[in-house]
């Protein structure tokens, strides 16, 4: 049995092919449609689809955003164009002509991840640091949905009631410091204009301004994480996305971690699955749902 998996992130579109053996092929990337309009992103759909007919069985979406009942709605417009209310799997269905399973891209990852880990833990939590942050929650060995699908929703946990002012329409979430967006979205000088990945790059070459952009995330992700630990009682965690998976990141949050108290103390896994976790967690929960 073959699966089409695809992540949607703020981002990219990724798309993949994987097969019972859980082995990758056929890789294929698109940029997220900067667009705001509905049909754009029906359109990049069925362009990244087109490339796998007849190559899979089942097709396995993982998204950013809300994913409830097969639809897809945007808590932060800003990370993908104020999607409101988009039948998600029924689209797939239509282009690819396959039964289809949705879910939301860090609920997906946190699933591939707990698989990787279950015979060592039961309590894993994933937390992605991409465009925007994400988490999924496995408790017990069950992924945590929740009843309208918001379940690990924890960028939009308020991280500074005097921070910046999120898309979501709160104030100071995780996501509006920590995010590839508000790492780049704050820079000033000559970091103005540069994005998330071009600024680590800038701190790794020495520029403090950067460097400072870098550590405020980091901070905002340890804090966070503290207090998943003292909501959950989690036994891991597991960082991904582009930016939790940069170089030196995951050590940055582990530091600052250190410093807190021991009951807060939790450790801290860079994702097995890397930039595939998603694809990954959607085709082993379109497994698990057996579709
Ligand atoms: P998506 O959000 O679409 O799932 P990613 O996980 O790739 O995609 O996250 C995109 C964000 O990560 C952007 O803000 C981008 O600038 C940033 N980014 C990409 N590559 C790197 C890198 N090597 N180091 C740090 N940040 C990166």
């Amino acid at each position: 049995m073959n699966t089409l998996a695809i992540d949607i992130g703020g981002t990219k579109l990724a798309a993949a092919i994987i097969n019972s053996a859980l082995e990758i092929s056929q890789h294929m990337e698109i940029p997220t449609p900067a667009n705001a309009e509905p049909q754009a992103l029906e359109q990049a759909l069925a362009q990244l689809v087109e490339a796998y007919q007849g190559k899979a069985q089942r097709v396995a979406v993982a998204s950013t955003g809300i994913i409830d009942k097969g639809i897809l709605t945007a808590l932060n417009p800003d990370n993908l164009g104020g999607l409101n209310h988009f039948p998600l799997q029924a689209i797939v269905e239509k282009y690819t002509g396959l039964p289809c399973v949705v879910l939301n891209d860090a609920q997906a990852a946190a699933w591939a991840e707990y698989c990787h880990l279950s015979a060592q833990f039961k309590h894993v939590t994933f937390i992605t640091v991409s465009t925007g942050v994400g988490g999924g929650i496995v408790i017990n060995g069950e992924l945590l949905i929740g009843p309208h699908a918001f379940a690990g929703h924890i960028g939009h946990i308020q991280a500074d009631p005097n921070g910046p002012r999120c898309g979501c329409g709160r104030v100071g979430c995780v996501e509006a410091i920590a995010s590839g967006r508000a790492i780049a979205a704050g820079a000033t000088q000559e970091l103005e204009g540069k994005n998330a990945r071009e600024i680590f790059a800038q701190a790794l070459s020495g520029n403090l301004q950067a460097q400072q952009r870098v550590a405020r995330s980091a901070q905002a992700i340890c804090q966070l994480i503290a207090n998943i630990k003292a909501l959950l009682d989690t036994e891991c965690i597991v960082l991904g996305g582009s930016v939790g998976l940069a170089k030196g990141y995951r050590q940055q949050v582990e530091h600052q971690l250190a410093q807190l108290p021991q009951a807060f103390q939790v450790p801290v896994y860079s994702a097995h699955y890397q930039h595939d976790a998603g694809l990954m967690g959607a085709a082993l929960w379109s497994e698990h749902l057996v579709i």
